[in-house]
């Protein structure tokens, strides 16, 4: 007899697994269900509905019931929620929405994709008009009818995370002057401070208002359809229209009342095959937990990637055919106003709060293709790894050009476990409009490998101002004089054969440059003359940005 698969949410997850499942079984009889009025429909565009820049609703239903009807035989019955599921007589508890009427179904195989709800905090005033989450069409679509009929001038969104940044461009993007509320003292929450530095800048350069450090405890209404969020601090924030983007929490609530096993982190607990505790029940998506590649620990990453890949792990699994889903990293990229933040892997402070001791950092700010084609833009790049073997832990880069290709091809290298070394030989495009003969990522791979290779010890640049090290700035005079780290002496690299005797042989030396490269070769003909030398990665331009996150001292 056919096997009769039941799949619960019908979007990244869900409908994944479901056509994967129809070019793996011709045979079994699927069925798709979702609450809300759509499946496959791209939560990621709409931020940009909202903004106007996808101005056609149409075009964010990536696939439509008939599609899955007609190319894949697959049931979509669509504003049907599953109330329950009775694992003892293997059926689920659906609700027809809109015809009020419920019914049990039949399953061979279960596969849940739920999704994660956005956190809506018990907070007062929480449920005021023109709070808004964004999660669906509907939830945009109120957003959008809104601001036509309000004409709202200020926005508010809380959370500086993803999603938030995304809302703060885009709302600005419509012509509200836009706020962002955020508890942590920096956006974008994945990435460690100092690189999260520019891109506050980058906000605040666009006129978004950050403020960080915060958190919400409530909101009032004010006069009109003014709404007045209350911020721990007490400070008061006004604005006519408010975004929650604090975070999503997995829907695990059919999974719980099934007793099927949560994880550590709150998520539904899943083996390699994506199978829950029950054999018959799969779960997928941002409602999982799974392991994370570089940590070991279990962890949730609400994002598309995973979801997707899952949805086809749990498919090939439920034909038969074992192909365990390898665990996440975590990679992700957001564009806000012409800048792009991408991340793979393990941040330094993620790193710290896994209890991992033996890492280092480089940091870089190459150009995003040879510099003396027009039109080259810094990236700002941080690679970890792992010390003494050099394997890759993570990336985070900002940068207006070329960002998101280099985090591409580090996550790739994570996946395959390289190293650093495997970085600095990677043969890359190279024409001067893409790229460089040596590619940022080549770069990275290369300082980070003089580190391994005990050719350039990293300064520690948390120990700045601490250590006994004589601080010595190897710039031109005219750049030191425009500004440098206090404390520093200028000894420039150009006169440095001729008057490192100035300098003491027996006493450490922390030497910095503009971006790191001037110190490296300053370093590197010290330490060749006995000198104790050691260079702080990337620089001056990244002691700014660790000043501007509260890193360090200035
Ligand atoms: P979802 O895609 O959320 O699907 C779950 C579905 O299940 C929902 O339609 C829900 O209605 C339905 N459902 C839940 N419970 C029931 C029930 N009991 N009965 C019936 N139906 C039910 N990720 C990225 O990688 N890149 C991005 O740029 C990005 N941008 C995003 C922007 C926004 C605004 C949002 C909200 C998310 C974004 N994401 C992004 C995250 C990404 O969309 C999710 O990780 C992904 O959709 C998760 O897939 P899923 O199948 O687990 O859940």
């Amino acid at each position: 007899m056919a096997k009769r698969v039941l799949i619960v949410g019908g979007v990244a997850g869900g409908a994944s697994c479901a056509a994967r499942l129809r070019r793996l079984d011709e045979a079994a009889e699927i069925v798709l269900y979702d609450r809300g009025p759509h499946v496959s429909f791209a939560n990621c565009g709409l931020p940009y509905f909202v903004g106007d820049v996808i101005a056609d609703e149409r075009a964010l239903l990536v696939a439509s019931s008939e599609l899955f009807r007609d190319r894949f035989r697959i049931e979509v019955r669509t504003r049907h929620e599953v109330l329950a599921i009775d694992r003892a007589r293997r059926t689920i508890r659906v609700r027809d929405l809109a015809a009020g009427t419920e019914r049990d179904e039949r399953y061979d195989a279960l596969v849940l994709s739920p999704g994660a709800a956005p956190i809506r905090p018990p907070l007062p005033g929480i449920d005021l008009p023109g709070i808004f989450a964004v999660r669906t069409i509907p939830d945009s679509v109120r957003i959008r009818r809104w601001i036509a009929e309000r004409r709202p001038t200020r926005a508010l969104v809380v959370g500086g995370g993803f999603i938030g940044l995304e809302m703060a461009e885009n709302l600005a993007r419509r012509g509200l002057r836009t706020t962002i509320l955020e508890k942590l003292p920096q956006v974008m929450p994945p990435l460690d401070p100092e690189m999260a530095d520019p891109v506050a800048r980058h906000l605040a350069a666009q006129d978004v208002t950050l403020h960080l450090g915060d958190g919400l405890a409530g909101f009032e209404s004010g006069s009109g359809s003014e709404i007045v969020a209350l911020a721990e601090s007490g400070t008061r924030l006004s604005a006519d229209l408010v975004i929650l983007s604090i975070g999503v929490r997995p829907e695990t609530g059919l999974a719980r009342a099934a007793s099927l096993a949560l994880g550590p982190r709150g998520g539904i607990a899943v083996d390699a095959e994506m199978r829950t505790a029950d054999p018959h029940i799969w779960a997928v998506g941002d409602a999982v937990e799974v392991r994370d590649v570089l940590t070991g620990q279990e962890t949730i990453v609400p994002l598309a990637g995973p979801a997707n890949r899952q949805g086809r792990v749990a498919a090939e699994s439920i034909c038969g055919r074992a192909r365990p889903f390898r665990g996440v990293q975590a990679t992700a990229v957001v564009g806000v106003f012409g800048l792009t933040v991408a991340c793979t892997g393990a941040s330094e402070k993620g790193l710290r709060r896994a209890g991992v001791r033996d890492f280092e950092r480089v940091y870089l700010h190459p150009g995003h293709h040879a510099g003396y084609y027009p039109g080259a833009k810094p990236i700002h790049l941080k690679l970890l790894f792992a010390v003494p073997d050099g394997r890759i832990l993570g990336a985070q880069a900002v940068g207006l050009e070329g960002v998101e290709k280099r985090i591409d091809v580090i996550a790739t290298a994570i996946q395959m476990g390289a190293t650093v070394r495997d970085l600095a030989e990677a043969e890359l495009c190279y024409a001067p409009q893409f790229g460089g003969a040596k590619d940022p990522v080549n770069l990275a791979g290369m300082i980070a490998t003089n580190h391994v290779d005990g050719l350039m010890p990293l300064a520690d640049w948390t120990a700045l101002g601490t250590a006994p090290a004589i601080l010595v700035d190897v710039r031109e005079p005219d750049e030191y004089a425009a500004g440098h780290i206090p404390g520093a002496r200028n000894l420039p690299l150009s006169e440095l054969r001729r008057r490192h005797g100035e300098l003491p042989r027996d006493h450490p030396l922390t030497l910095y440059c503009g971006v790191g490269q001037r110190a490296y070769y300053a370093t590197r003909f010290l330490l060749q003359l006995g000198y104790r030398a050691a260079n702080l990665s990337g620089g001056y331009a990244t002691w700014q940005a660790l000043r501007g996150a509260g890193v360090v001292a200035g």
